[in-house]
């Protein structure tokens, strides 16, 4: 087996082999730029060697010595000579980048006696002594795990007694004598002394390289960002360079663009006589790249053309690291810039101007989560400010406003036109008109998927969930957080993007939308194939959405309409009633409001299609809760207030304790609610075909579409369309129009995607209710799941993903193909597209896109991320 490859026998497309810096450092070699030479162990070397338990495989080290021999042949050099010794630096490097593995070891190869031929040689003393203490040093640190500190004071120290501030200016017989220290605390912290062999030390340096990819840090890193734990590491062995030789050696980074704005500048920093990771170490201020220009404008002009030529190879902004010995300029490293979402939509646009890519690849260098930021207000990142806690950046966006616990509270003060910050332990779907009122939402308890924050997205107001530091008293409205109280009142900013809770106002920044973005979502447009709407409740909603490009509305709930302070109490007696006159005088009162909002709503899209789904929620949710309410009428009873008010909240209490069920979200809702009270659909469906009829003599082109929630069977959907189609034909008789309009159907039970094909028997669409669906087939009850046992998956990795924020392809994902598959072999012209959370979710879009959807629907807030993804999912 293969185990070593010298860098030119690699290349950049070998990163799953050699990692990534090993590839890149292949690539380089091989387009000719100035890399010093070395070689390759590889990843699948390191995963043999953990596999057995910390063994080396076969012939491992054989093919190390090998490729030494040829790294001593090209440098004249030879790897322990005490005479000419060849140095090396050992460094690591997966093929997806990885802080928190094993640092760099530099100047390896070096002894009590080879450190003596080299100052010979060089006629350099304190270079070769700075070389020697710095290999002792990161090699204690690095394989011995002699505590980093104890050289760092070591040093200190020897600064003192010579009067300098810098390493540096430390002469050559300080550091051979600090050389002497270091090998003494060696000794003293790992019980051993420091390598002579340099083989021994080359191989304590490769293990050392590989069993870091199993410490905490990089377990940690990998938890976090979803890295598989199985890809192992490469080690890349390269002989030395030398920055820090005097004056005109120097180590620097540098990003070919700017990486926070995207301006075409070199921007990073550079070091004049230092090694390695003394730019980064904030030991001497470095000088701007910039500078170099007037400095060094030979050395500036190299750095121009390398960038150049790296970014024609790679054709994408890189980070470059570099060292300069004397005068010579070598590569060390390049990769990928990190860059800021303005930084990469700009860059990304200039590139393809510049014709490095085309307008594809443009798209796919945007990533959407990222982009999202750029939409709304931020924390203006010039403000120098602490903030008091942390909790989950649960919708994006920032907001400063008067602390308020109470939702109605909220509300009025919103109405007057004061900002204010609704804070809650958590919210319910009581809450809303609060939240609708407030600029933001914080909550101390609750995930990303919680109330608060679902509903948040879905206005795109900012809000922090899950902020478990405060400790909110709602009795007396105060919440304590880092040693201070903050009541009713005094003023905070939220940081819905990252998470962040501020005391008092912080300044903030508006988003703008560039020219650069713009043309990235034009090009996005062009791309994509997934139409983008948008879940809108009302005629603001939808007008917003329109402004930024939905295509019409996937999903109208009508619940919502239900809510408002003015419309409840008709609900409430809907709800109530005793009879069915009782009931059909409420529903009347509804039908018409129902009518007005439709009206405005199909308005504000007209000649768009707006996909209105009947009512959905269990009917327990228009009604105060049972808590509340046997609270209130044993405070009555105590009390002995008013007797005609007992007997109605008793009467209320009675009714609500009917209506509870085990499970409401399995229970009597959506069209189990539509058969077993008839009248509330017809009353719905009426408002919608008069409402059209309203607005079509008017000239206006409105186009509804009725949807019918949770269907499991087909008998359901089909006892409901004719009752839906005989409201038609009364309304068609009182008018005289041709009323005609596509019915159709939420998929969110697994038996109604198994059964697709008879459901398209009767359905002229299939909207898939991804929030419901996933929640059904996981038997997850989403409320509860996020909170008690969701997290913990995610943190074991039986999870990849929270599956209701990512759609769960496999299992999820396959119930939707399978449907779409049966559902358009019944019907051809089936329309098919998706509501909920997933649709707004990047990576749901890109499965959306494979699954053969026509549309998505999203949140308003995330159309313009939805074209995006949509754009990038068909490229
Ligand atoms: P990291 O992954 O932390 O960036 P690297 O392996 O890139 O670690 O090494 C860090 C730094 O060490 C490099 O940027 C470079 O300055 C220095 N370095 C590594 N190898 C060499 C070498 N062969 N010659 C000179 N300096 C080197
Ligand atoms: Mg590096
Ligand atoms: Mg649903």
């Amino acid at each position: 087996r293969r185990w070593v490859y010298f860098f030119d026998e690699g290349s950049g497309a070998d990163r799953n082999l050699l990692g990534g810096k090993g590839a890149n450092l292949a690539e380089m070699t091989r387009i000719g730029l100035p890399v010093p030479p070395g070689f390759t162990i590889t990843t699948e070397a390191c995963k043999a060697y953990l596999a057995a338990g910390g063994r080396f495989p076969a012939g491992l080290m054989e093919q190390v010595e090998q490729q030494l021999e040829r790294l001593e042949r090209e440098i004249g050099r030879r790897f322990g000579d005490p005479g000419r010794p060849l140095l090396v630096s050992v460094r690591s490097g997966a093929p997806v980048s990885m802080p928190g593995m094993m640092d760099t070891i530099l100047n390896l190869g070096l002894n009590d006696e080879a450190v003596r031929g080299l100052a010979r040689e060089t006629g350099d003393a304190r270079f070769a002594f700075d070389c020697y203490r710095r290999l002792i040093q990161m090699f204690g640190d690095v394989v011995l795990r002699v505590p980093a500190g104890r050289f760092e004071h070591a040093l200190e120290a020897a600064r003192q007694r010579r009067g300098v501030r810098f390493d540096h200016e430390l002469p050559a017989e300080e550091l051979e004598r600090l050389v002497e220290t270091f090998k003494g605390i060696v000794r003293e912290e790992a019980g051993r002394d420091f390598p002579q062999d340099p083989r021994e030390q080359l191989e304590l340096a490769i293990r050392a390289v590989f069993d870091s990819w199993n410490n905490e840090r990089a377990k940690v890193y990998r938890r976090i960002h979803k890295i598989p734990d199985d890809l192992g590491t490469g080690v890349n062995v390269q002989a030395m360079v030398f920055g820090n030789t005097g004056p005109d050696s120097g180590t620097g980074v540098m990003f070919t663009r700017n990486p926070s704005t995207g301006a075409r500048e070199l921007y990073g920093e550079y070091l004049p006589n230092a090694q390695g990771e003394d730019v980064v170490a904030g030991i001497r201020t470095p000088e701007p790249i910039a500078r170099l220009k007037e400095e060094q404008p030979e050395l500036y002009r190299q750095l121009e053309q390398v960038a150049q030529r790296l970014e024609r190879q790679y054709r994408d902004m890189q980070d470059i690291e570099f060292t300069v010995d004397r005068g010579r300029l070598f590569l060390l490293q390049t990769r990928s810039g990190k860059r800021t979402a303005a930084a990469a939509v700009r860059i990304a646009c200039d590139m393809v101007r510049e014709g490095l890519i085309d307008r594809e690849t443009a798209l796919l260098r945007v990533d959407p989560d990222q982009v999202a930021r750029l939409l709304h207000k931020q924390v203006d990142p010039a403000a120098d400010v602490e903030p008091l806690a942390q909790g989950l950046p649960a919708s994006p966006g920032a907001a400063v406003g008067a602390v308020v616990f109470d939702p109605d509270e909220a509300e009025r003060l919103g109405r007057e036109g004061q900002a204010v910050i609704l804070v809650r332990p958590e919210t319910t779907p009581d809450d809303i008109h609060g939240i609708v009122a407030a600029q933001g939402v914080l909550t101390s308890r609750g995930g990303m998927t919680s109330h608060a924050a679902v509903v948040a997205r879905g206005m795109g107001k900012p809000a922090v969930c899950g902020c478990e530091a405060l400790r909110i008293d709602l009795e007396r409205e105060e919440f304590q957080v880092a040693g201070r109280v903050f009541r009713k009142g005094d003023v905070i900013t939220i940081d819905g993007a990252t998470g962040r809770v501020f005391a008092g106002e912080v300044p903030l920044v508006e988003p703008e939308l560039s020219p650069e973005f713009r043309q990235l979502l034009e090009w996005a447009d062009q791309a994509r194939r997934l139409r983008v709407l948008a879940n809108a409740d009302t005629p603001d909603d939808a007008r917003r959405a329109r402004e930024f490009g939905a295509e019409g509305i996937g999903l109208c709930r009508t619940e919502h309409m239900f809510m408002g302070p003015e419309r409840l109490p008709a609900v409430q007696r809907m709800i109530l009633a005793e009879t069915r006159e009782e009931r059909e005088a409420a529903l009347a009162e509804l039908a018409v409001m129902q009518q007005r909002d439709f009206e405005g709503i199909l308005e504000a899209m007209a000649g768009l299609p707006v996909t209105i789904r009947l009512l959905d929620p269990p009917l327990h949710e228009f009604l105060p809760s049972l808590e509340e309410l046997v609270v209130e009428v044993t405070r009555l009873e105590l009390e002995g207030g008013d007797p005609a008010r007992l007997a109605e909240r008793r009467e209320l209490l009675r009714k609500v304790r009917a209506l509870r069920e085990a499970n409401p979200m399995l229970g009597h809702r959506g069209c189990r609610l539509g058969i077993t009270f008839p009248e509330v659909y017809a009353m719905q469906a009426r408002a919608i075909f008069r409402a059209t009829a309203n607005l079509r003599r008017r000239g206006v082109d409105a186009r509804p579409e009725i949807m019918i929630p949770l269907v499991a069977h087909v008998r359901e959907l089909a006892f409901l369309r004719e009752r839906i189609e005989a409201v038609r034909r009364e309304v068609e008789a009182e008018t005289g129009l041709d009323l005609e309009v596509r019915i159709g159907t939420m998929i969110e039970v697994p038996r109604a995607a198994l059964t697709a094909g008879e459901i398209a028997q009767v359905a002229e669409f299939f909207s898939f209710g991804t929030n419901d669906l996933t929640q059904t087939t996981f038997g997850f009850s989403r409320d509860d799941a996020e909170g008690k046992f969701l997290h913990h998956y995610l943190a074991e990795k039986i999870l990849p993903e929270n599956p209701f924020v990512s759609l769960d392809a496999a299992g999820v994902g396959r119930l939707i193909e399978l449907a779409v598959a049966e559902g358009r072999r019944t019907r051809p012209d089936l329309k098919v597209g998706i509501c909920g959370e997933h649709g707004g979710d990047p990576a749901s879009i890109a499965f959306c896109h494979r699954a053969g959807l026509d549309y998505v629907s999203c949140s308003p807030f995330r159309v313009l991320i939805a074209r995006l993804a949509a754009g990038r999912a068909a490229v």
